[in-house]
């Protein structure tokens, strides 16, 4: 089983870990005994994780002053990896992944085929779900990269699920064979994989080229889905040429636009408060231009500012109350003030905005009569 679909409750030597440090900083380290993990808040030994619960806050004392640094150890899981894994390429994030899986009806039965590889953000979503996954990447040491990540997490190799090939696969295709560069281990008496294909993902520049390939290696006998995720509309407008001429259809481009929304509480603000405000800006303002005024005359007459000068300097009280926001703070939900519930969006989600197109195809249309009589008869029984 891989680390990212299998669970477990405390942390061992070895383990891969991701370290929660902030929200938009999460890090892989593989836990050694002999290591310390560093930060910015303090340095956390890696002795202190070993026998922790996964979740657990680790804290440290920070040097100098007396306060605490504290970080999160989690679990890996596909959704974590996309959120802090080396980028050698752009990458899938969640939101669309997730929507491109379920709207493929992603499940242990499907046999999905990817290309690129890329930075593997979308192979460990899709090998958490589906069946077996084949992955395609040209680019010589992206392969290599990824296949050591592959095989550290345990998704590649015998009986796990996840094959990834070294090819160009809008030249060469899909296919692959004994003399092919692949982390696949034939069999004795097996010259090429029977891939069989009923889903299909091309995060690719030019997935058109591939479109023609993909006959070799998606299954017949069952409608498969596709999906193309490409940056700009003058790809999909190729893309969609492409598909129509070979033979795919019910096309349809969806774009993800993930926003996150936060229920918060928002000071409640009357017109009295406003003309309060204004009245509190004005007056800052004279006392502010009369103040000028005052050391502008004092240079001109060379006189050193004089004691009165202080003594003139009118005190401009800090505003104890501000509904809109400046002065003293006012702590949301404070009990003395009127609130509402609004919601906000949270402007830091990750997602790569590109165009999802999807399209469908059923290869041999005609009805396996023996199938359809066992269903009926297994559907009576
Ligand atoms: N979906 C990946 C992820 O979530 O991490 C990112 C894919 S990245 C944007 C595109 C990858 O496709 C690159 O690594 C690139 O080298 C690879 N690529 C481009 N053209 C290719 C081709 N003709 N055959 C195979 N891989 C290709």
């Amino acid at each position: 089983m891989s680390v990212f679909s299998e669970y477990k409750d405390c942390i061992e030597e070895g383990d891969l870990v991701l370290v929660w440090i902030s929200r938009d900083n999460i890090k892989p380290i593989r836990v050694d005994s002999n290591e310390i993990f560093n930060t910015r808040y303090g340095s956390f030994p890696h002795k202190m994780m070993i026998g922790q619960r996964y979740g657990s806050q680790i804290a440290i004392r920070t040097k100098g002053a007396n306060k605490f640094a504290f970080i999160h150890v989690l679990q890996p899981t596909p959704e974590l990896w996309t959120l802090s894994l080396p980028h050698r390429t752009q990458i899938v994030y969640t939101p669309d992944s997730s929507y491109i899986m379920e709207r493929l009806n992603c499940n242990p039965r499907t046999r999905a085929v990817e290309a690129g590889t890329g930075s593997g953000s979308f192979s460990h979503a899709f090998a958490r779900s589906v069946g077996h996954l084949y992955s395609y990447e040209f680019h010589g040491p992206r392969y290599e990269e990824a296949l050591k990540e592959f095989r550290e997490h345990g998704l590649v190799d015998a009986d796990k699920n996840v094959t990834i090939t070294h090819r160009d696969v809008c030249r060469d295709g899909f296919r692959i064979r004994r003399e092919d560069v692949t982390s696949h281990q034939f069999g004795e008496d097996e010259g090429e994989v029977a891939i069989g294909a009923n889903v299909v993902f091309l995060d690719l520049p030019a997935p058109w080229d591939a479109i023609p390939h993909l006959e070799e290696v998606i299954c017949s006998d069952e409608k498969v889905g596709l999906c193309c995720f490409s940056p700009c509309i003058e790809q999909v407008d190729k893309t969609i040429e492409a598909l129509n001429k070979h033979g795919w259809s019910d096309l349809q481009m969806v774009e993800i636009q993930a926003k996150q929304f936060e229920s918060r509480r928002q000071m409640v603000r009357t017109v009295d408060d406003a003309i309060e405000r204004l009245r509190d800006v004005k007056r800052r303002k004279s006392e502010g231009l009369e103040r000028r005024k005052r050391m502008c005359e004092s240079l001109v007459s060379d006189q050193p500012e004089a004691d009165e000068t202080e003594e003139k300097r009118p005190v401009t009280e800090k505003t104890k109350f501000n509904p809109f926001g400046k002065g003293a703070r006012v702590k949301e939900g404070d009990a003395n003030y009127k609130w509402k519930e609004v919601t906000k969006v949270e402007p830091e989600i990750k997602s790569h905005t590109s165009y999802l197109t999807f399209a469908f195809k059923v290869a041999n249309k005609s009805r396996d009569e023996e199938a359809v009589q066992k269903i009926l008869e297994s559907t009576e029984s």
